[in-house]
């Protein structure tokens, strides 16, 4: 089982589906969801989901990585941890996603799609993770890792959902300590996973975005060192090794949407996350909408102009002082 990645590329059912690692009980659930669970006490529920996007492989690879040092007995565990590969053929094909983007339909709107593997996957997610949560009642995490397709301003960054209590802020310090230059708030419900088990299981939860998509073995792992380190903490039980710069913070302020096809995006093909534009600049037109910068200044966030009818073109930021 510590070969989770290749068992999973190779769309294989293991001859075992649980057993016994040097610190942990494990439990192989489906094609790319792997359960371990600590010998000694845990406090913390930990769902560690990467490849949600198939072509997003640099995480993937520290997270496989991860589950060969538990497995070694490089690592003692000292959390439960749910690890999910999130969209397997998808990773095979190093495409983003086969029909649907698996991160648009968890809370149920995969019902608004035609059902395919993507619609299938995030109910299977969904069920697996509720089942994992309601074991127990300690403190809920969940860490999702992405790298974005654009290159952008903040390197590596962290988008949280929508919440209505505040934030724990020794989690915004964790996520800071994993390398993050900056956090951005939503402010309105989404179809992400991680919006999903903050919603229903109040989980702590973050989007951490690690730099830009590139294929396996092209990725440049040193450039997520702090990442891999921190995770290696968690998993520990250890703090991370702190970190003492400054992390960003942006709310989104307003949504770009795609709705037709006469949907033009004003922005050039190469803007990267995070460029600044000034009040009154027209950023979007779709008919007659029109999509105008509302305050002093907005940042731009993952600008897609070729998204599917519907779903979010980018998204306006501005920046909390804190
Ligand atoms: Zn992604």
């Amino acid at each position: 089982m510590e070969n989770l990645l290749a068992l999973t590329l190779a769309e294989a059912t293991p001859v075992q589906r649980e057993g016994a690692g040097p610190s942990f009980q494990w439990h192989w659930h489906a094609a790319g969801v792997l359960e371990l669970a600590p010998e000694v006490a845990s406090t913390r529920s930990l769902v560690l989901s990467t490849g949600i996007h198939g072509n997003e492989t640099a995480p993937v690879e520290i997270v496989d990585r991860l589950v060969g040092a538990l497995f070694r007995g490089e690592l003692t565990l000292r959390c439960r941890v749910l690890i999910i590969l999130g969209n397997p053929p998808a990773l095979a094909a190093n495409k983003r996603y086969l029909t649907c983007d698996l991160n648009r339909l968890f809370g149920g709107r995969g019902a608004q799609f035609p059902a395919c593997a993507e619609t299938a996957r995030a109910t299977l997610l969904e069920e697996t993770v509720t089942a994992f949560y309601q074991q127990v009642s300690d403190e809920r995490w969940h860490l999702d890792l992405h790298t974005a397709i654009r290159a952008s301003y903040h390197e590596r960054f962290g988008v949280l959902p929508q919440r209505s209590q505040p934030w724990d802020e020794p989690f915004l310090q964790w996520l800071g300590d994993a390398g993050l230059e900056a956090l951005v708030f939503h402010q309105a419900p989404g179809g992400t996973f991680t919006h999903f088990c903050c919603e229903r299981f109040g989980a702590l939860a973050c989007t951490l975005e690690l730099g830009k998509a590139l294929p396996f073995g092209h990725n440049d792992l040193t450039r997520f060192a702090a990442t891999h380190q921190a995770l290696r903490a968690l998993l520990g039980g250890e703090a991370p090794q702190a970190h003492t710069g400054t992390v960003e913070r942006y709310r989104v302020v307003q949504q770009i949407t795609r709705r037709s096809e006469a949907f033009r995006l004003h922005m050039a093909a190469h803007t990267l996350n995070f460029t600044p534009f000034r009040q009154g600049v027209l950023l979007a037109e779709d008919g007659e909408d029109r999509y105008e910068v509302q305050k002093q200044t907005e940042y731009v966030l993952f600008p897609n102009p070729g998204v599917a009818f519907g779903l979010r073109a980018g998204l306006m930021l501005e920046k909390v002082i804190f």
